[in-house]
């Protein structure tokens, strides 16, 4: 079975301190167990799919959040550790699901991808909504449990049992 690795908004603006919605340390601390995946990934040749942030300057989210990966701006960009290359596939999105206004299930499907692997922030918003559509449309969904992090650690492992118990993914 085809699979893929979804690296979720390990942008500037959560996983830096300077950035404008900083998560905290947990952010910096999932960065080494994501790049052994990301290297591993790349090592078999399976794509990688870099999930992104990205926001309106008026976004309707800034009602609910301040404001934070603002399209074209620092806050936005993926954090340089991981070394992104040309053929890695960037979704940008709006809204918490990766799959939400976006082209990532076609760009799946065309791939032939069934499974989807993922790591990245936040545990309980993005990664948690990105996990139910795809369990929705049909992938088998994989987290890393050392692999995702959120500024509220009763959140996450809130996410990370719902994701299981409620959305059918594997907690690995
Ligand atoms: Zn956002």
């Amino acid at each position: 079975m085809s699979k893929a690795l979804l690296v979720i908004d390990m942008l500037n603006d959560f996983i830096d301190e300077k950035g404008s919605l900083f998560i905290g340390g947990v952010g910096k601390s999932i960065i080494p167990f994501i790049k052994g995946k990301i290297a591993e990934f790349r090592q078999m040749a399976f794509p990688i799919i870099f999930v992104c942030d990205n926001h309106e300057k008026d976004d309707k989210e800034f009602e609910m959040f301040p404001p934070h990966c603002i399209a074209n701006t620092w806050g936005s960009k993926i954090i340089e550790e991981f070394e992104v290359n040309n053929e890695e596939k960037i979704i940008k999105k709006r809204r918490y699901s990766a799959f939400y206004g976006t082209d990532l299930d076609l760009y799946l499907r065309e791939k032939g991808i069934e499974e989807i692997h993922l790591v990245g922030v936040c545990t309980n918003i993005c990664v948690l909504y990105t996990a139910k559509d795809a369990r929705e449309r049909g992938y088998v969904v994989k987290i890393y449990k050392d692999g995702v992090a959120s500024f509220d650690e009763k959140a996450h492992e809130f996410a990370l049992k719902e994701a299981e118990r409620t959305l059918g993914c594997q907690i690995i």
